[in-house]
């Protein structure tokens, strides 16, 4: 089978984002499970495809969610993954809830969507085998298994179709399991992606 290459990260469009599809951080946010996906939009300039997180100086409590994200290709499918830290202006999101007003200043700001490099679906085999790790300072701080996500790849990429303008060269993050937290100046980030025993990617970043 021939997989469209995805181009360049920075021709990236929109980046489609899910929040609480993991049950287990749905419940360390003291929130509930959504019965149809919650989702929402991080910038397509929000993506950084280097090894360095620059944290906004407005913020004192940005945290990391590890996700899996997916390439959307021109025919509107997935053709490759990666992993992606949907970085969260905390402080920002919990104002913005307390508020009732939108979450783009929590989530979509300057580099908060650094990204990993692309896999196509066929290295990376079946989803259910699909598990991530992240470590903070060498400490293991988040685990997910991709077959713990309440809405499956497939079924929010036709939520996505359904509601909204969908492109070619858009990504999809699958939203975060539970360990996020806070990120400070000097930290080093270790994610990999592993397929049962088989490592597929392994990525880091330091906190500037
Ligand atoms: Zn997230």
């Amino acid at each position: 089978m021939n997989y469209e290459q995805p181009m360049n990260s920075k021709l990236i469009r929109n980046v489609w984002a899910v929040g609480r599809n993991y049950a287990d951080h749905a419940a360390e946010m003291k929130v509930e499970v959504p019965k149809s996906p919650m989702i929402f939009l991080k910038a397509g300039t929000s993506v950084e495809t280097g090894s360095k997180i620059k944290l906004p100086t407005w913020s004192k409590d940005v945290h990391h969610e590890l996700e899996i994200a997916y390439w959307i290709d021109d025919k509107l499918e997935f053709t490759y993954l990666t992993l992606a830290l949907d970085l969260t202006a905390r402080d920002a999101q919990a104002e913005a809830k307390a508020k009732g007003q939108p979450w783009t200043m929590a989530k979509s700001f300057t580099g908060s969507c650094p990204l990993g490099s692309w896999i196509s679906l066929q290295d990376a085999g079946p989803l259910d085998e699909l598990t991530f790790e992240l470590k903070k300072n060498q400490q293991v701080v988040q685990i997910g298994s991709a077959k713990e996500m309440i809405f499956k790849p497939e079924i929010l990429l036709q939520f996505i179709k359904k509601h909204f303008p969908v492109s070619g060269s858009d990504i999809l993050l699958t939203g975060t399991p539970a360990g996020v937290g806070p990120l400070q100046s000097g930290d080093l980030l270790q994610a990999t992606l592993q397929s049962g025993n088989r490592k597929l990617l392994a990525c880091h970043w330091d906190v500037e």
